[in-house]
């Protein structure tokens, strides 16, 4: 993809279409995850897990990116680069299901069932929100624009990944709202490894978004 609409990559689950003997059919659809056919080859008509056969990203190669995969490094790029750790993650998510885990026809997806007036309903999210619902952006496949969390990694508060734009010099790890939307879509997580946000960690990304207006924003699909 080309950097001419701003769009630093995209990406989604393979789809596909698969028929045969009903047992074959079955694993096609669920890859042995219960919550989304009905064992004998019909998808549920609202699924609570999701089970991608595969997926694709584009990335915008015209863009300057900024390569670090250290995912526990909190090192922003310089210069007016791009962090390719943060979109890929963000591209990854979407190949798992956020934002894209759709039942397909009229059934409702382990994302798509649980959106009500614009925001997400997800226990796991609306816990990880301060018991809201979390508001999505227009497309209802990101969080609202500048919704903020706190970083898996250190409990510092940070815009979080899934929200639709990242800026230049900026690394966005995952927050912990973040990994909750992956869990609400049904992947399997330990909690108990995710930190909990401390006030000051709140007040820090408080000051942090009142910069965040003025910053250069570019898309991520
Ligand atoms: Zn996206």
């Amino acid at each position: 993809m080309d950097g001419s609409g701003g769009t630093l990559a995209s990406a989604g689950p393979w789809g596909y279409s698969v028929s045969g003997v009903t047992a074959f059919v079955d694993n096609v659809l669920s890859r042995g995850e219960s919550g989304i056919t009905d064992g004998s080859g019909s998808r549920l008509s609202t699924e609570t897990d999701f089970a991608p056969g595969g997926g694709s990203i584009v990335f915008d190669t015209s863009e300057s990116w900024f390569y670090n995969s250290d995912v526990n490094s909190t090192t922003a790029p310089t210069g007016g680069q791009m962090d390719f750790l943060s979109t890929a993650m963000h591209e990854l998510a979407h190949v798992l299901g956020f934002g894209t885990a759709d039942g397909g026809g009229s059934n409702d997806g382990s994302w798509s069932g649980k959106i009500s007036s614009g925001a997400f309903t997800g226990a796991f999210s609306k816990a990880s929100n301060g018991g809201s619902n979390v508001s999505l952006d227009g497309g209802n496949g990101h969080w609202a624009d500048g919704t903020t969390s706190v970083r898996h990694l250190d409990g510092v508060s940070q815009e979080a990944n899934m929200d639709p734009t990242t800026t230049s010099n900026e690394r966005k790890l995952f927050t912990n709202l973040d990994i909750m939307g992956l869990r609400d879509v049904g992947w399997e997580i330990n909690v108990s490894a995710v930190p909990e946000p401390s006030f000051y960690a709140t007040v820090f990304g408080l000051v942090l978004l009142g910069f965040g207006l003025v910053r250069r924003r570019k898309l991520q699909a």
